[in-house]
């Protein structure tokens, strides 16, 4: 028996908090609430949660700070609920270590959506992983670093290999331009987004059936990459 995900939720706007309450309810999570980042952080050390949904906007600071804290000690899952619009925000969230966002105002379904990807996430973290991934038509075995698409081998080069190795270490996820140019070109490379554009077109055309429509090998607009999985 698994027991019921704990979420803790640091937000300082009510009507969220008094919308969310019911909605994660039903879902059977058990729920926590902090209002400010002091108590946000204090919470998470004393709870533990399972996930921790984290507003950026807080009355005693910011949200950053809250990542920041937590990921000196902990790898929990941390989704951030930002305002729309504000990339530098998303971008500076997911550098400093949150595994995902959602923009306000949110649908339910995303919301619900994203959870249980980060939570599936997590526990998949230390269990044995399989070297090969699929996803749809797309198999990678990463040990003889083989890529098969629809049945047919895929020669990929060593970078196109190394980039498609980390988004989909990240799968469900999306990664940010930043981090994918610090794993893959190394951190003096960082700024080269032009790099990711080529790369990105090249694997797209290699593994996705319509490239222009990408399935798998998402844009995340402004802010980087997400191979999706579900
Ligand atoms: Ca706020």
């Amino acid at each position: 028996m698994t027991t019921n995900p704990e979420i803790l939720l640091i937000e300082d706007d009510d009507q969220i908090r008094r919308f969310l309450r019911p909605t994660l309810a039903a879902e059977n999570y058990r729920l926590h609430e902090a209002v400010t980042a002091a108590e946000g952080v204090a919470q998470a050390a004393a709870r533990q949660p399972d996930l921790v949904l984290l507003d950026l906007g807080l009355p005693d600071g910011d949200g950053l700070t809250v990542i920041g804290s937590i990921r000196e000690w902990s790898s929990m899952p941390i989704l951030v609920i930002s305002a729309r619009g504000q990339e530098r925000d998303k971008i500076a969230a997911l550098d400093a270590g949150a595994d995902d966002y959602i923009a306000k105002p949110f649908a339910t379904g995303e919301l619900l959506a994203r959870i249980r990807a980060a939570l599936r996430r997590s526990a998949r973290v230390g269990a044995q992983v399989s070297a090969v991934f699929r996803a749809g038509p797309i198999e990678v075995d990463f040990e003889k670093r083989l890529v098969v698409v629809s049945g047919v081998e895929t020669h990929l080069t060593p970078i196109e290999f190394k980039l498609l190795q980390t988004v989909v270490r990240y799968a469900g996820r999306v990664v940010t331009q930043r981090q994918l140019l610090n794993e893959v070109w190394g951190p003096n490379h960082v700024e080269q987004s032009q790099y990711l554009r080529v790369y990105m077109g090249q694997l797209r055309r290699k593994l996705e059936a319509d490239p222009a429509r990408p399935q798998y090998l998402r844009t995340e607009p402004g802010v980087g990459y997400r191979f999706v999985v579900d």
